[in-house]
């Protein structure tokens, strides 16, 4: 009744409106028309005319207009009620949306079944997440589902996130109620690589100050004793001292291979831009590692072609992996062994790979970086072959990890911070080339780098 009476006013205004508007114009042009006829203006028949024709005129506009206002009036009435209860609509609206989600993602109907899925939901949930199945038989994880049916009782929006694949994944799940109908929408994004990239930082960090801390522990145990116990004792000092010298040294290494490490990094996706010459650079690093290899007794040999070979490089870079390589080579042969350091030049990247790779019958190999140049490019490349001890095989695809260390596993006591093959993967990288090992252990161990590269013309 209410509703009723509060329609019907605005209509009678208006109605009384129309009125007042008619009776304003009839009666303002009879007055003009009377005025005209009394100061003869017009003679009697224009009077009767002119009455005649404003009356048709002025009811007409009178008549005219309600019929607008009431149209007027219903579409309002219709737009008011259709914003209270907006239609739900069905669920297949968002199936397009759905298709076109770079993630893989999933819709689940009322009846907690899958209505519809896109590109990828295969590779995450397997063959049986399909429309039709069982939400329950598709998701498996007891979170994901336990969230999917809060998420449709309440319709607030959830994150959960759910190892996948015997725990080799990290995915995160985002669900959303769908449009009120008691559906909802899994979008399924990874997290695989962020986890990880968090652990190996974490790790990273972990394995750096246990690096530190141990010759930190070792300087300040002798400080103490040389204050404590030792005190008069001044004929053991001297090995208290050298032993403190020796550890300062091994931190000097490691804070100095961190920080190398770092540069490189953030250099790492900087192509060098000088050219050098890769022959020069090896016959430096020749001349400073010949006093390390008289200090352990090992024959250190040199062979390559007599030209200047150009690389676009990092100088330092460059030289670095030569040493690292070579000294390394050195330092994991024992005396009366030999070092072999040998580079030269092809016409393919492919070419290179073989020259500086396989060369020992029956040997295990791992390839510790896959080089971005293309393989049909002009290239260097060198290969550092000892007769020390060599590297198992299980040990050969994890040589570069920072801070991995066959010797630990060995007990050896050769110092190393196991930072330096992390240095040379990372600087190959940069320089788009590759890195190769093969081993025979007992029998020695051959690294292989290569990389663009030509001949220069004389
Ligand atoms: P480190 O400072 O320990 O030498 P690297 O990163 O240079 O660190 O090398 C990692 C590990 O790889 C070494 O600890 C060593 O066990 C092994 N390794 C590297 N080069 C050789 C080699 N020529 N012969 C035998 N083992 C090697």
């Amino acid at each position: 009744m209410d509703d009723g009476l509060q329609e019907d006013a605005p209509e009678k205004d208006f109605v009384w409106q129309r009125r007042k508007d008619f009776f304003v114009l009839t009666t303002g042009a009879a007055a003009v028309l009377t005025l005209l006829f009394v100061t003869n203006a017009i003679g009697l028949v224009e009077w009767i005319t002119g009455g005649v024709v404003m009356i048709a005129g002025s009811l007409a506009y009178f008549v005219g207009s309600v019929p607008y206002y009431d149209k007027a009036n219903l579409v309002e009435t219709e737009a008011t009620v259709e914003e209270q209860t907006p239609p739900e609509p069905p669920i297949d609206v968002l199936v397009p949306f759905l298709k076109a989600l770079p993630f893989p993602a999933v819709l689940v109907d009322t009846d907690k079944r899958i209505h519809a899925t896109n590109e990828g939901v295969l590779n995450v949930f397997g063959s049986n997440a399909k429309p039709g199945a069982l939400a329950s038989a598709v998701f498996r994880n007891p979170d994901l589902l336990a969230a999917t049916d809060r998420v449709a009782e309440t319709g607030a929006a959830e994150r959960v996130e759910i190892p996948l694949k015997g725990d080799t994944e990290t995915w995160i799940a985002h669900i959303h109620a769908a449009a009120g109908t008691g559906s909802v929408t899994v979008v399924m994004e990874e997290l695989t690589a962020v986890r990880r990239a968090e652990q190996a930082r974490a790790d990273f960090l972990a394995n750096a100050s246990h690096e530190l801390r141990t010759p930190l522990t070792a300087i300040s145990g002798f400080i103490e004793t040389m204050r404590g116990p030792a005190k008069d004792d001044k004929a053991a000092w001297d090995g208290f001292i050298s032993i403190i010298a020796e550890q300062t040294e091994r931190m000097k290494r490691l804070v100095a291979d961190l920080l190398s490490l770092s540069r490189i990094e953030f250099r790492e996706h900087r192509p060098p831009s000088t050219t050098v010459d890769f022959s020069a650079l090896i016959q430096h690093a020749a001349l400073s590692l010949a006093p390390l290899a008289n200090d352990r007794g090992v024959d250190l040999s040199f062979a390559g072609p007599d030209v200047s070979l150009n690389v676009v490089a990092d100088e330092d870079e460059i030289t670095q992996v030569i040493q690292n390589l070579a000294s390394n080579a050195i330092k994991y042969t024992s005396k009366g062994g030999t070092v072999q350091v040998t580079f030269g030049h092809a016409d393919t990247m492919a070419e290179a790979a073989l020259a500086s790779g396989r060369q020992m019958p029956d040997s295990k190999r791992a390839i510790l970086v896959a080089p971005r140049a293309s393989s049909r490019v002009p290239a260097v490349w060198m290969r550092v072959t000892d007769s020390g001890e060599g590297i198992p095989a299980q040990h050969l695809p994890r040589l570069g990890e920072r801070f991995y260390r066959v010797d630990e596993s060995r007990g050896g006591k050769i110092e190393g911070t196991g930072l330096g093959l992390a240095i040379v993967k990372h600087i190959m990288v940069r320089h788009r080339g590759g890195l190769s090992v093969e081993s025979i252990e007992g029998e020695g161990a051959g690294f292989g780098m290569w990389m663009p590269g030509t001949v220069q013309e004389s």
